[in-house]
């Protein structure tokens, strides 16, 4: 298989007006297209559906239902599983230029649909035009960069071993067999892709579990992977409620590994749970976890002030902060803390609210629990610290009902309070002050999590420092916090944000294979 080197998708660039016209006339063919499509589950390459279904609101119009998906049952998940193991027979046999070939050609069906893809996403959780944009590119990148990572383990002895005298030594890479894909609603077009391209290019046979509030873009992404020729039963696209048949499949004895992004909550409940031996299980399942953070980000005396007081802004609202990777915390030196400060107040007041169709900056949280969440946390404010923008949940905007809460920063908020601790997942920033470097060192590392962490400061010592002591998993200096690019940031955190398999790195697809060594005496 010839194909030209990796290289990550260029973003659209939507200061241009036709490429804003581009995305209209998308958003008026999902209207007419998609939105109020239901999607069946698949299950052996068949389409299946269920008496009860599940419903996907407009988070920001909730009197809009944007479609539906079936609701699986625990027998349409032991289904699945079966079916799946029966098409892994086949499936582990192919070469893995063949199955790369599937992963490319849906890549290219992918950006053929690309503003499409964008559009639903920004109708069914609320993204604007960058931010469905960038997700869409990182979806296409993990199909082109997974097809050729699983290129480099073709055949016998793909990786090293030393040469022995007398005897023939390999290192064989096999596929583990069949296991369950469980994915959040917040990025769900490149999360529920990637975790599911990688493990099923090795070899094996996935079921996707995508999240309740964004099963139409999850059905739309599966149907372009049957499209690209996946063979029946090799991805089960099983549409369902987490507690219920996510729960029946993590604790399964046949399934061999579970791939999960989303909360620390649900994904310590899937590690313990899996680690326990079910009656009939025959292996330690593999479980990868992506979870949450409480990202902080310094900005020291020596910093350029307009680049940390952008990379804040950027940081922290977009997405409307529902990012795993969003700086929830600014900590900043006493010696700038009003300049920058005053400064990201500024800048974050300009933000508009507004739909994702609308292309506005801040748009709706997804669903009703989040905004509770919330705004629980936005009553906890005012005694955590000073509230210095925004603080209100109006859910409305525009005459349009929806899950609405305004970019808000809560300044001198102390390191220890539960705004700095515990992950909000909203337009909610807290602000520390931190006495100096060192103070500002020892607060962001003051969480258990340990996702993505930054530094805006012109010290070299003190950015050498950094890069040795911030505990994070993704660190940058001088930029947003946000947005790894498939590849050239490859992406995942430690301590309780996860078990750090670097989605889009050089090592991910390692997760999902074993090792064979074959010794031959000559
Ligand atoms: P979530 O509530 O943990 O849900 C994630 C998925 O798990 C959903 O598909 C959910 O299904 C399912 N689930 C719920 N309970 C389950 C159970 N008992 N067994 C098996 N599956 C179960 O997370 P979310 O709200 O969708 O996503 C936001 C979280 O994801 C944040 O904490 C964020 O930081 C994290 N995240 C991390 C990364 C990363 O790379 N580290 C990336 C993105 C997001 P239902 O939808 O049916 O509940």
């Amino acid at each position: 298989l010839k194909i030209q080197d990796y290289r990550p998708q260029p973003f659209i660039d939507f200061t241009k007006a036709e490429n804003v016209q581009a995305y209209e006339a998308a958003l008026k063919k999902v209207r007419a297209e998609l939105v109020g499509k239901h999607y069946p589950m698949v299950i052996d390459g068949e389409r299946v559906d269920t008496a009860e279904k599940l419903t996907s609101l407009n988070p920001c119009d909730t009197s809009e239902v944007v479609g539906t998906t079936a609701k699986a049952t625990i027998e349409d998940a032991e289904r699945a599983l079966q079916g799946a193991w029966k098409a892994f027979e086949t499936w582990k046999t192919w070469d893995m230029d063949a199955r790369a070939r599937i992963l490319l050609k849906a890549s290219a069906k992918l950006k053929e649909r690309r503003l499409e893809a964008c559009a639903l996403m920004s109708i069914e959780v609320g993204k604007n035009y960058a931010e469905a944009d960038v997700e869409v590119a990182e979806a296409i990148d993990f199909l082109e960069y997974y097809a050729r990572s699983a290129m480099k383990y073709s055949g016998f002895g793909s990786s090293e071993t030393t040469w022995f005298e007398g005897e023939e030594n390999g290192l064989m890479s096999l596929p583990l067999g069949v296991g369950v894909s469980i994915s959040p609603w917040n990025f769900p077009c490149a999360i529920f892709v990637g975790m599911l391209a990688a493990p099923i290019v090795v070899g094996n046979c996935v079921i996707a579990k995508p999240a309740e509030d964004s099963g139409l873009i999850a059905g739309f992404i599966a149907d372009i992977m049957y499209e690209a020729g996946l063979p029946a039963g090799v991805l089960q696209f099983l549409p369902g409620v987490g507690k219920d048949v996510g729960e029946y499949l993590t604790t399964h004895a046949k399934t061999r590994f579970i791939t999960f992004t989303g909360s620390r909550a649900v994904g310590l409940h899937i590690n313990e749970v899996a680690a326990k031996v079910q009656p009939g299980q025959k292996w330690i399942k593999k479980v990868v976890l992506e979870l949450g953070g409480k990202d902080g980000m310094i900005v020291d005396e020596t910093a350029d002030l307009e680049v940390a007081i952008t990379a804040a802004v950027q940081g922290a609202f977009g997405f409307n902060g529902q990012k795993c990777s969003a700086m929830s915390r600014l900590i900043v030196v006493d010696a700038v803390y009003d300049d920058v400060v005053n400064g990201f107040v500024e800048r974050a007041g300009k933000l508009k609210m507004g739909t994702g169709e609308e292309n506005a900056n801040v748009t709706a949280v997804v669903n009703q629990m989040s905004f509770d969440k919330i705004k629980g946390y936005l009553e906890l404010a005012p005694q955590e610290g000073k509230v210095l923008l925004g603080g209100e949940a109006p859910g409305e905007c525009n005459g349009k009902q929806g899950y609405y809460i305004q970019a808000t920063i809560v300044g001198d908020v102390k390191r220890d309070a539960r705004m700095a601790q515990e992950e909000i997942f909203g337009p909610v920033i807290s602000v520390i002050r931190a006495k100096d470097w060192q103070d500002a060192l020892d607060i962001a590392n003051s969480t258990e999590y340990g996702l993505t962490g930054g530094v805006c400061s012109r010290d070299r010592a003190r950015l050498e420092q950094a890069r040795q002591e911030l505990e994070v998993g993704n660190l940058y200096f001088n930029r947003k916090i946000t947005g790894a690019i498939v590849g050239v940031q490859p992406f995942g955190g430690y301590n309780m944000s996860g078990t750090d398999s670097k989605a889009g790195g050089p090592d991910y697809l390692a997760y999902f294979m074993q090792l064979k060594t074959v010794t031959e005496r000559w």
